[in-house]
C-alpha cells in the first residue's frame, strides 16, 4: 500500500484522545494527537474529579491530564497544536486537511468532545467574558464575596457551584424543574451549603447589566409565570453540551443532536473511522467513559490497520 504519514490520527487531546493514544502506542502504531488548543479538553476546566477511580481523594482536573499526556507521550505517541479543517475518510487512506497542510492516515479515530450549550436568552452574547462565564475555575476568583447565578441542574451546574461557594458570599442556582439531574452525592453537598440557595422551576430569561458588565438576571417561574429580578454579579451557565462535529461535515453519520454514531466496537459508519467519548452518541459523559471507549476504539482500529496489511 501507498505510504501514509501515520497508522492513526487521533482527533481531540482530551481524555478519550490521550487515552485512545496511549493503547495505540503500545501497539506499536505510528500515532499521533491533533488538538487545536492544548491537551485536556473539558476537564483542564474541571476543579477537582473525584470519580475517576484509582485516587480515593481525586485530583485536579489539570494533574489528571499532566499524567494522561506523560504516559501517551512516554509509548511515543506525537502530540500535535493543529486543527482538523476537514476530512476525507470515504477511500482506504485518510486525508486530513490541517492548518497548514493534508495529511494521511490508516485510521482515524474522532474525539473532538463537546463543548457548553448556550442558553440562547437576551445579554448572553452581549455580557461573554464581561460577567457570563461557563468556567468556574478559570473565573471563579474574579467574583470574590460577590453573588452569582448558576444556571442548569446537572453534575457540571452543581459541582461548579459548590465550587464557586468557596469565593462567591452567595450562590444562586437555577434550574428548570423542581428536582436536579445531578447525582446523589452532588445534590446533598448542594442543599447543604448555606451558600446556595436553589430557585427551582424556573429559566432565566435575560442577563442584564451595563458597560460595567452583569448587574442582574430576569428569572421567570415556568409553573406560576411570575418573572424576578436578581441582583447578581456574574452568571454561570452550565446547560449541557453540544458535540464538536461541525468539522466533520458529511463524513460519518450523526444522530439529530449531532453526536457521531458509534456502535460497540466505537465504529462509526465509515470502516476505519471511529470515535470515543464525550462526541459520541452516549448516556453518559465522564473520563471514565470516554477512557473506556477509547481502549475499544483503539484496540479496533488496531485491528484494521493490521487487517489492511
Ligand atoms: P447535563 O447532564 O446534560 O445537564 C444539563 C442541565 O441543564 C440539566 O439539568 C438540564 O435540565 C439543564 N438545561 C438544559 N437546557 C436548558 C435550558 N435551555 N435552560 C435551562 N436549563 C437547561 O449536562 P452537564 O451537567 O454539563 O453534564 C454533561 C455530562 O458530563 C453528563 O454526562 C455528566 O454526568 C458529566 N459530568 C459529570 C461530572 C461528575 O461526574 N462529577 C461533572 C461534570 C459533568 P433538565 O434536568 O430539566 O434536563
Amino acid at each position: 500500500m501507498k505510504a501514509v504519514d501515520y497508522d492513526l490520527v487521533i482527533i481531540g487531546g482530551g481524555p478519550a484522545g490521550l487515552t485512545a493514544a496511549i493503547y495505540a502506542a503500545r501497539a506499536r502504531l505510528k500515532v499521533v494527537i491533533l488538538e487545536k488548543s492544548a491537551p485536556g479538553g473539558q476537564i483542564l476546566v474541571t476543579d477537582w474529579i473525584e470519580n475517576y477511580p484509582g485516587f480515593p481523594e481525586g485530583l485536579a482536573g489539570a494533574d489528571l491530564v499532566e499524567k494522561m499526556t506523560a504516559q501517551a507521550r512516554r509509548f511515543g505517541a506525537e502530540i500535535e497544536i493543529n486543527q482538523v479543517i476537514s476530512l476525507d475518510v470515504a477511500g482506504k487512506i485518510k486525508r486530513l486537511t490541517l492548518n497548514d497542510r493534508v495529511i494521511t492516515a490508516k485510521a482515524v479515530i474522532i474525539g473532538t468532545g463537546a463543548s457548553p450549550r448556550k442558553l440562547g436568552v437576551s445579554g448572553e452574547e452581549a455580557f461573554y467574558g464581561k460577567g457570563i462565564s461557563t468556567c468556574a475555575t478559570c473565573d471563579a476568583p474574579f467574583f470574590r464575596n460577590s453573588v452569582v447565578a448558576a444556571v442548569g441542574g446537572g453534575d457540571t451546574a452543581v459541582q461548579e457551584s459548590l465550587f464557586l461557594t468557596r469565593f462567591a458570599k452567595k450562590v444562586y442556582l437555577i434550574h428548570r424543574r423542581d428536582q436536579l439531574r445531578a447525582t446523589r452525592i452532588l445534590q446533598e453537598r448542594a442543599s447543604e451549603n448555606d451558600k446556595i440557595e436553589i430557585i427551582w422551576d424556573s429559566v432565566v430569561t435575560s442577563v442584564n447589566g451595563s458597560d460595567a458588565g452583569v448587574q442582574g438576571i430576569t428569572v421567570k417561574n415556568v409553573k406560576t409565570g411570575e418573572a424576578k429580578d436578581l441582583a447578581v454579579d456574574g452568571c454561570f451557565i452550565w446547560v449541557g453540551v453540544l458535540p464538536n462535529t461541525a468539522f466533520l461535515k458529511d463524513a460519518v453519520a450523526l444522530d439529530p443532536g449531532g453526536f457521531v454514531v458509534v456502535n460497540s466496537k466505537m465504529e462509526t459508519s465509515v470502516p476505519g473511522v471511529y470515535a470515543a467519548g464525550d462526541v459520541r452518541n452516549t448516556p453518559l459523559r465522564q473520563v471514565a467513559t470516554a477512557v473506556g471507549d477509547s481502549a475499544i476504539a483503539a484496540f479496533e482500529a488496531a485491528a484494521y490497520i493490521e487487517a489492511m496489511e
